[in-house]
C-alpha cells in the first residue's frame, strides 16, 4: 500500500530536531525506517511530519565513558556488531546484534530504533533490560534519562514522551567474573525470535553469584526472569542448573501466534535459559 501523505524535515541539529517535534504533535522520528515504513505503507501509522534524525552528530558513535559504553542511536546494527568497543564493554549485546535479521536490515536499521519501537519480539530490547541500561531521551524541555525496566511499558509502547528523540543508550560494563550468552529459537537464520533469552552471569569460585536474564518474546514487553536469577544466586555449578532454569517461565504471558502457543513458548524459556545461563557461566 502507499502511505498517507505527509511533510518531511531533516533537521541540522538535535535541538532543531526537539522543535520540530515539539511544534506538531503528530510528528514522528524516522531512523533507518525498517520497522515505521511498513507501518505507514499499511496505514498503522499515519504522522503528518517526519523528523529524520538520520545524520545528527549527537546520535551517531559508540563512545568508552570508562564505567560505561556509550551507544549513540542511530548506530546501526552493523555497526555495533563490528565495534571493538562494544566487544570489550558489552560483549552480550555484539553477540544478540548479529543474530538480528539479515545484512542489508542491519546496515540500515539502528539501535536506537530497535528499542524505541519496543517490539518484544526484538532481540535488543531484553538485552538492555539484562544489562541494565540506561536510555537517555531528549526533548525541547531538556534530558532525561530511563532505566531499560522503565522504558519498555506496553506492545510497541516505550516510555517516551511525545517530542523526545533517545538520543542514546548507557550500557554499564560488566567485567571482573561476568560471562554472557543469547540464544535465540527461530524458523530461518534471518528470522525472528520466537524465544530468546539473554544471560548475564557473574560466577566466583565454582557458584554463581549473580545472574541477570531477560526473555524476548515473552509478553508484551520484554522481561526478566526475576524466580530463575533468584533460583541461580549462590548455586554450585552442577545440576541444580537445569532445576533452577524452570523457574524461567514464571510469571511470564507469552503470545500465541502462526509459530507457537504460550506452552511452547514457556518451554522453549525454561531450556534455553539452561543453555544461556550454562554457557554464560563455562559449566560443563
Ligand atoms: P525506524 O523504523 O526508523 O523507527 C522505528 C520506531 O522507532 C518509530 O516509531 C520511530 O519513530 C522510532 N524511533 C527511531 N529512532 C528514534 C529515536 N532516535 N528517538 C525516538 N524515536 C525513534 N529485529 C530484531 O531484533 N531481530 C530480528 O530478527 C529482526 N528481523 C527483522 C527482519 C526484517 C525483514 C525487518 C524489516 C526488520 C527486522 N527486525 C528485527 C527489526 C529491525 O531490527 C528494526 O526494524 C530496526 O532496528 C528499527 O530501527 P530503524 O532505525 O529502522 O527504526
Amino acid at each position: 500500500m502507499i502511505p498517507a501523505s505527509f511533510d518531511y524535515v531533516r533537521p541540522g541539529s538535535l535541538a532543531e530536531a526537539c522543535q520540530e517535534l515539539a511544534a506538531d504533535e503528530d510528528a514522528k522520528v524516522i531512523a533507518g525506517g525498517q520497522s515505521l515504513l511498513p507501518l505507514l505503507r499499511l496505514r498503522l501509522a499515519y504522522p503528518t511530519k517526519l523528523v529524520d534524525v538520520a545524520r545528527l552528530p549527537e546520535l551517531a558513535g559508540v563512545h568508552d565513558r570508562g564505567d560505561h559504553v556509550f551507544i549513540g542511536a542511530m548506530t546501526t546494527h552493523d555497526e555495533v556488531m563490528r565495534s571493538g568497543v562494544v566487544a570489550a564493554g558489552a560483549p552480550l549485546l555484539a553477540l544478540a546484534t548479529a543474530m538480528v535479521a539479515d545484512p542489508a536490515v542491519r546496515h540500515r536499521g539502528t539501535f536506537g530504533g530497535s528499542l524505541a519501537h519496543a517490539d518484544p519480539a526484538g532481540d535488543l530490547p531484553a538485552v538492555v533490560l539484562a544489562l541494565e541500561g540506561v536510555l537517555v531521551a531528549r526533548s525541547a524541555q531538556g534530558e532525561r534519562e530511563i532505566p531499560a525496566a522503565d522504558f519498555f511499558v506496553d506492545y510497541l509502547e516505550s516510555s517516551l514522551r511525545q517530542g523526545e528523540v533517545l538520543v542514546g543508550v548507557k550500557i554499564p560494563k560488566l567485567s571482573d567474573g561476568w560471562g554472557f550468552h543469547y540464544e535465540k529459537f527461530h524458523r530461518t537464520a534471518q528470522a525472528w525470535a520466537i524465544v530468546g533469552v539473554a544471560a548475564a552471569v557473574r560466577r566466583s569460585n565454582g557458584s554463581i553469584q549473580e545472574a541477570r536474564i531477560g526473555l524476548t518474546n515473552m509478553g508484551t514487553t520484554p522481561v526478566r526472569a526475576r524466580a530463575a536469577e533468584t533460583a541461580l544466586e549462590g548455586l554450585e555449578l552442577g545440576d541444580g542448573l537445569r532445576q533452577a532454569c524452570e523457574e524461567a517461565a514464571a510469571d511470564t504471558s507469552p503470545p500465541a501466534d502462526l509459530h507457537a502457543q504460550p506452552d511452547y513458548r514457556r518451554h522453549l524459556a525454561r531450556v534455553l535459559t539452561h543453555r544461556a545461563v550454562r554457557t554464560a557461566a563455562g559449566a560443563p
